[in-house]
């Protein structure tokens, strides 16, 4: 089974993504991470990403396209695959279409977590956590139960991300639209899109994406 999860940051994609991988033995292949990993070993493809990424420019398709390769060639063929912030441009969506077929493989799915923009901004605008143990709070729906002092570890020292807020919030989502619109009517051609509500509890979302994957 392999799938491409979407949605925008604060959707809970990396959580589900975790589960799927603990409870269908999946492997989840972002991008990002494949990058950076292949950047630190030191092979000569690292350091060409090495350069392209110190130069601030964006790393070519045809060198995603080499790694995709090489964790595909690498993986059992019975194990799933998870694709996580991949692809963002119909070019990368036709590439991953032509490597899954290389390797004898097929999207079963393609899951997109719907959000309410609004609902998403209350939610992650309010967060801030423990300073000490990480415990996460809410200015509205979880404060401490003695003001300004962490429940678990008694800390008195609390964090706040600086991209947090309403205005950060509202650009990553016009940045994930943006990012998506091109390559959705890809995979919607094929039939495969598959819409979940990613404002629903976690585990309730899980139980959705459960039903999509049981019924592809
Ligand atoms: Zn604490």
């Amino acid at each position: 089974m392999n799938i491409i999860l979407l949605g925008p940051p604060g959707a809970g994609k990396g959580t589900q993504a975790s589960r799927l991988v603990e409870r269908r033995n999946m492997v989840q292949l972002s991008t990002g991470d494949m990058l950076r990993a292949e950047k630190n070993a030191g092979t000569p493809l690292g350091d060409r990403i090495r350069a392209v990424m110190d130069a601030g420019e964006l790393v070519p398709d045809a060198v995603v396209d080499t790694l995709i390769d090489k964790e595909l060639a690498r993986l059992a063929p019975d194990r799933g695959v998870i694709f996580d912030g991949y692809p963002r441009t119909l070019a990368q969506a036709q590439s991953l279409d032509r490597l899954l077929a290389a390797h004898g493989r097929a999207l079963d799915g393609v899951i997109e977590l719907i959000v309410d923009e609004d609902a998403l901004v209350d939610r992650i605008a309010g967060r801030f956590s423990c300073a000490v143990c990480n415990t996460p709070y809410h200015d509205r729906y979880k404060l401490p139960a003695v003001p300004g002092v962490c429940d678990v570890c008694g800390s008195t020292e609390f964090k706040r991300r600086a991209d947090d807020n309403e205005e950060a919030v509202r650009t990553r989502m016009a940045e994930y639209r943006a990012k998506t619109a091109p390559i959705l009517p890809h995979y919607e051609a094929q039939g495969l899109v598959r819409r979940v509500d990613g404002m629903a509890a976690m585990d309730a979302v899980s139980a959705a994406i459960d039903r999509v994957l049981d019924a592809a």
